[in-house]
């Protein structure tokens, strides 16, 4: 039961990461997030405080959870574990922000990259796609979908 909720906290993550993305990032907080649709000029950039909270909250829950391992601890450890995943794959693989090793030149990571990258191509705020960061759409669908997101724009 405890092993459901820590994987189910960590594959619910992506649905709220993809909310928080699409509706808050791109909404009212995008003054955190711009930093991260333009190019980085330091080590960190303004968009790490999202992070930062996500790791204050799972880091509560933990702690809140901890005298007897109860649910909170479980679902706070699948916050932290989906953290995890989005450090090695968005900041590892997708941005390379710290040396990795690694380069997919197929398969689902492959696409998982592009489909990140296409969120990339659009620098402001509204227009822009694939908002997930360990599901994305096959790209065929992203492009079509590009595409028609550029002709609306005209
Ligand atoms: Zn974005
Ligand atoms: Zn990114």
């Amino acid at each position: 039961m405890n092993a459901l909720l820590f994987l189910g906290t960590l594959v619910a993550m992506e649905g709220v990461a993809w909310v928080t993305h699409r509706y808050i990032m791109h909404g009212w907080g995008w003054s955190w997030h711009k930093s991260h649709h333009q190019p980085r000029t330091g080590l960190f950039e303004k968009n790490d405080l999202f992070a930062l909270v996500g790791t204050a909250i799972s880091m509560s829950l933990i702690a809140f959870g901890a005298d007897e391992l109860g649910p909170t601890w479980w679902i706070g450890w699948g916050m932290a574990g989906y953290g995890f995943c989005y450090f090695i794959f968005h900041d590892g693989l997708v941005h390379r922000r710290w040396p990795l090793r690694w380069h997919p030149q197929s398969g689902y990571l492959k696409r998982l990259i592009q489909a990140h990258k296409m969120h990339h191509a659009v620098h402001e705020k509204d227009g822009a796609l694939s908002f997930g960061f360990l599901y994305a759409r096959p790209l065929p669908e992203l492009k079509r979908q590009f595409q028609e997101l550029q002709n609306r724009k005209g």
